[in-house]
């Protein structure tokens, strides 16, 4: 099926049953099963995440499911915003329960008691931890795999510091490990600072990471908070400092979830399936042995040894040695997204070369079998910067400057909608107004600068600052 903004829904679910990536048949809405594909995949991004948060002295935890309702109430903004999506523990066996718990939607409220007990003294800042666990959400919206669920595979992360400026540095480094995780990824993103009335409920502010997705939508990838004392006051988490005075931290988090597999499907997926960048492929390479009739060489074999030696050399290689025409070996491949494909027939062993075929490009050659490590390792690095460049290209290409409303279509033609980039005062007044007369949300402004000299384009004032709006998924 051809993917373009019109066939993108149906696409996606199309995709994601064929590659084999989750199964909807549990029987509880929007909670699937992550089957081995899909799960290998979401290992490589969770160990990515790993490496990053490892290596920038964070320290990994695993926090309790449930959180008892006396701490999920003391911070106000945080339980307005979730109170309609969290999940209850009413009972423990027959009995009724005296504290009702909460299944996590996030762990804020399961970690600052904790937090509270960790932190005594400025020594023990910061405090940097992380988990990856599954949080839960009552989604009332039509839900969709990896995009929009009821059980989310997450990863999060806490910090206490001892001032404002120290928080402020390790939103910094946060997204430094955004920056990096997503080329791995070959994914493009916005840093957008989420507009007052849209930021995480109990932040000072919030830093949304958006990606484009074919239809032209936005899918918020995770997010980072800077949350300032609002989290430390309620939570009571203070540190005595030098002179012995007591005093709160200042606290951040950044989260993301599955949604990242939700992006790499989406965005380089095609018409043929799935297209895996090499860094989070189960198998970087297929190998399809050619046999033919009366061979005077053991093909079979000789794919054998190339497996071996590929493996041995640190690849992720599937021989396909089914009984099965090759033809339709390369379609089963395709749609999984495999990055390699190579074939090994008579000839090519006589001309000691494999013949290689892209899946990103289909662009096909042959690589001499003295050189195939590096052989291969110049194609991957050619097809990671193809999925990066291309998918950056259509991320800009979805932007539109916006001068006026009139250019936005009205909602009859949702497929021809862009990601508008326009002038905003940055009053809100002019900001409700703009999303409820165009049905359309403002994602923010840019985190990092963007030189702009416009006017709001709805009260027509001076501003330097762009806002990006869009509806999203
Ligand atoms: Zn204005």
């Amino acid at each position: 099926m051809e993917k373009n903004a019109e066939t993108y829904g149906e696409w996606y679910l199309d995709i994601v049953e064929k590659a084999g990536l989750s199964d909807k048949r549990y029987p509880i809405k929007g909670m699937n099963v992550w089957t081995p594909y899909g799960w290998k995949i979401m290992r490589f991004v969770d160990s990515f995440l790993r490496e990053e948060l490892d290596g920038t002295d964070h320290d990994e935890v695993c926090f309790p499911l449930l959180i008892p309702e006396t701490e999920f109430k003391k911070e106000k903004d945080h339980i307005k915003g979730f109170d309609s999506e969290v999940y209850w523990v009413t009972h423990a066996g027959l009995d009724e329960l005296d504290v009702r718990l909460v299944v996590r939607p996030t762990s804020e409220t399961a970690m600052y008691p904790m937090f509270s007990l960790w932190v005594r003294s400025h020594q023990d800042l910061p405090l940097k931890i992380y988990q990856i666990v599954n949080t839960f959400r009552y989604e009332t919206k039509q839900t969709r795999p990896f995009i929009r669920v009821r059980e989310i595979h997450f990863f999060e992360s806490h910090t206490c510091h001892d001032s404002e400026e120290d928080a402020q540095r390790q939103i910094e480094e946060d997204l430094e490990i955004v920056k990096r995780l997503m080329g791995r990824l070959c994914l493009p993103y916005f840093l957008l600072k989420r507009t007052d009335w849209d930021k995480f409920p109990g932040a000072h502010y919030t830093v949304g990471i958006d990606t484009v997705m074919p239809n032209h939508k936005t899918l918020q990838l995770g997010s980072v908070h800077h949350y300032r004392t609002n989290f430390s006051v309620p939570y009571d988490i203070t540190y005595e400092d030098e002179n012995g005075e007591h005093k709160y931290v200042h606290q951040t988090t950044y989260g993301m979830s599955e949604r990242t597999l939700g992006a790499l499907i989406s965005v380089h997926g095609d018409e043929k399936g799935l297209c895996l960048p090499p860094s989070v492929a189960p198998f970087e390479i297929v190998i399809i042995p050619i046999l033919g009739k009366n061979q005077a060489v053991d093909v079979a074999k000789a794919a054998k040894d190339l497996t071996n030696d590929l493996k041995k050399a640190g690849f992720r290689v599937k021989l396909d040695d089914r009984d099965d025409r090759p033809g339709s070996k390369y379609y089963d491949w395709e749609i999984k997204g495999v990055p390699l494909r190579l074939e090994l027939g008579a000839r090519d062993i006589e001309n000691k070369v494999v013949t290689y075929a892209r899946r990103d490009t289909g662009e096909k050659g042959t690589i001499p079998m003295d050189s195939l490590v590096d052989g291969i390792n110049g194609v991957f690095d050619s097809i990671t910067k193809n999925l990066s460049e291309k998918a950056w290209k259509f991320q800009m290409d979805s932007v539109t400057e916006l001068s006026s409303v009139d250019d936005i279509p009205k909602d009859t033609e949702d497929t021809k909608l862009r990601i508008y980039r326009f002038g905003w005062c940055g009053s809100p007044e002019c900001g409700h107004r703009f999303e409820d007369d165009n049905d359309i949300k403002i994602l923010g402004t840019p985190y990092l600068h963007e030189e702009y000299n416009g006017k709001c384009i709805v009260c027509g004032k001076e501003t330097d600052t762009p806002a990006y709006a869009a509806r999203t998924m």
